[in-house]
């Protein structure tokens, strides 16, 4: 009786980390658009796909841990008021959740990417898809920021990219998707958030081969565990 006691002392007590959970983008922004058929007429938006998969992660986190969505429904958010949620829900983490697209429809596979201001020309490409629409406040982010961020959260967020990637590598590797690894990119809804985060690139929406394969519900829950399960590592050592 004494130890049940203990235990219950023990869950009720201990702080839950916070995690929330960024679909990208909603509403009128539609994010990349796919095509499931060479005619054209079954079209995928990224908006609707990371939304399905956040869901999905935001349900599997919630089994350990505190999680929430910026957004539950296809609605536009803006950058500042993800970062803003971030704040008010007093998230220890952040991770944005968005599919790739590249002019190159044979381009392919899944990418995890963590603030840096390195300057590596390849993600410099992608970070200027995932930066449009900036609005108001958000288009003045300025490097003394972006600096300041990297510098508090560069350590943790590699550390969390590490955790993540070991757990989602054998799921995109049984699936044919290509494991791009771990890449610095300068995101600036991770740098708005001002705490260790991930963005995530669970696939290329562009490549009609690749989005039938990530369009599958299984694949999304599979990859959704995964990605938990490695949020949850991280957070069990930190
Ligand atoms: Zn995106």
């Amino acid at each position: 009786m004494k130890y049940f006691l203990l235990f219950f002392f023990f869950v009720f007590t201990s702080e839950a980390k916070v995690v929330l959970v960024d679909p990208g983008h909603g509403g009128d922004e539609s994010g990349a658009v796919g095509h499931l058929d060479t005619k054209k007429t079954r079209r995928v938006f990224e908006k609707d796909l990371s939304l399905r998969l956040a869901k999905k992660v935001k349900e599997e986190l919630s089994k350990t841990t505190t999680s929430y969505l910026t957004r539950s429904l296809d609605r536009l958010v803006t950058l500042q008021e993800r970062a803003d949620l971030a704040d008010m829900v007093k998230a220890d983490l952040f991770l944005s959740i968005h599919f790739n697209s590249s002019p190159n429809p044979k381009g392919h596979g899944f990418e995890l990417y963590y603030l840096d201001n390195n300057s590596n020309a390849a993600a410099k490409k992608v970070e200027n898809a995932e930066n449009l629409n900036l609005k108001g406040e958000e288009l003045v982010v300025n490097q003394i920021l972006v600096d300041l961020v990297v510098q508090q959260t560069v350590s943790h967020s590699k550390e969390l990219a590490r955790k993540v990637h070991e757990k989602i590598r054998p799921i995109v590797t049984r699936y044919k998707v290509v494991d791009r690894g771990i890449k610095p990119g300068l995101f600036y809804v991770l740098a708005l958030s001002k705490r260790p985060g991930l963005l995530v690139e669970a696939g290329f929406i562009s490549n009609p081969s690749e989005l039938r394969t990530i369009n599958q519900e299984k694949y999304l829950n599979e990859l959704a565990r995964a990605i938990a399960a490695g949020v949850q590592a991280y957070l069990d050592h930190n």
